[in-house]
């Protein structure tokens, strides 16, 4: 599904477009004149489907937002079938990917909740290694800088794409679209860093905001942004979406 000249929606599951299994989140191709990247991986039943909608496109980067499943899950998988693949994630994210740490991305407690089946198991991705604050990833004419954003999970990154004066935010599940955040009943949802990160946020200019679920803005995305942190800023939370 192409969305700008540059990002297509690859992978998308029941919290959004049902194009490839419902458990996975949106999967975004990125495509530069020089390499292509991946934005999550879904939660890896999808596989098969992902790399099919990529059609010719071979990434060179996986870029994760978090460790949770449904964004993190496909990464083994992708890793295993698309060569040289390097699969990237905000630390300590990346090290519980690598070690398949169910706990530590809270797996078990989603699992325990019926989110997912109970014969889910996420596969560890040795090859994850961490991305700083602020790293730029050169596409060719596309770029990707890393903004570290946790509060919905530790390690949650999100990922600014530049392209000729064209600015898209890939927002993971920190924000959506109507300012719309996610908090959790989980050990590493933090509200103190979730509204700094927030406010970050509200200060870049995007025009397209992408998130991980759920509807995607394609012009004027600036405002998703600027409503969650006004929220925040008369002390209230804005509204949790699943
Ligand atoms: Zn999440």
């Amino acid at each position: 599904m192409r969305l700008t000249d540059h990002v297509d929606l690859i992978g998308s599951g029941a919290a959004g477009f049902d194009l490839t299994d419902p458990l996975d989140c949106h999967v975004y191709l990125v495509r530069g004149a020089r390499a292509c990247a991946l934005i999550d991986a879904g939660a890896g039943y999808g596989v098969e489907a992902i790399l099919r909608n990529a059609g010719a496109a071979v990434p060179a980067y996986l870029l994760l937002t978090h460790g949770h499943a449904d964004h993190a899950g496909g990464a083994a998988e992708l890793a295993r079938r698309v060569p040289g693949l390097r699969v990237l994630a905000g630390p300590p994210a990346d090290r519980w990917i690598a070690a398949g740490d169910e706990s530590m991305i809270s797996l078990d407690r989603a699992r325990a909740g019926g989110t997912y089946p109970p014969d889910y198991v996420f596969p560890a991705c040795p090859s994850a290694a961490p991305i700083d604050d602020g790293a730029r990833i050169d596409l060719g004419g596309v770029t990707l800088r890393a903004i570290a954003t946790p509060g919905h999970a530790d390690g949650h990154t999100c990922y600014l794409l530049e392209a000729r004066g064209h600015r898209a935010l890939f927002s993971g599940d920190c924000v959506f679209t109507g300012g719309r955040v996610s908090l959790q009943n989980l050990h590493d949802c933090r509200i103190p860093e979730y509204a700094a990160s927030l406010a970050r946020l509200a200060e870049l200019e995007v025009d397209a905001l992408f998130p991980g679920h759920h509807e995607i803005s394609l012009n004027r995305a600036r405002r998703h942004l600027t409503t969650a942190r006004d929220i925040l800023a008369r002390g209230l939370l804005p509204e949790s979406t699943t």
